[in-house]
């Protein structure tokens, strides 16, 4: 996909069955393979059960960076 369109977005990007305005796909699919790769390694990690990780740390850096949680 590419330009303007609209995409469904999950309960992970912040609201069960929303629609919203995605200017930029590309992206957005950015942010949403972050976020992804952020929930794969904490359901894989021991270090995050235990508390402080570093790694997700970086997972979580990188997704915000990409706009992560306030990406509109
Ligand atoms: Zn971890």
């Amino acid at each position: 996909m590419s330009g303007l369109g609209w995409e469904w977005l999950d309960e992970e990007s912040g609201g069960p069955g929303h629609k919203q305005l995605v200017a930029d796909s590309g992206t957005f699919s950015v942010v949403r393979q972050a976020y992804a790769a952020l929930l794969e390694h904490g359901a894989g990690c021991e270090t995050c059960r235990k508390g402080d990780c570093d790694t997700a740390d970086a997972l979580y850096g990188a997704w915000r960076d990409l706009g992560g949680p306030w990406k509109k």
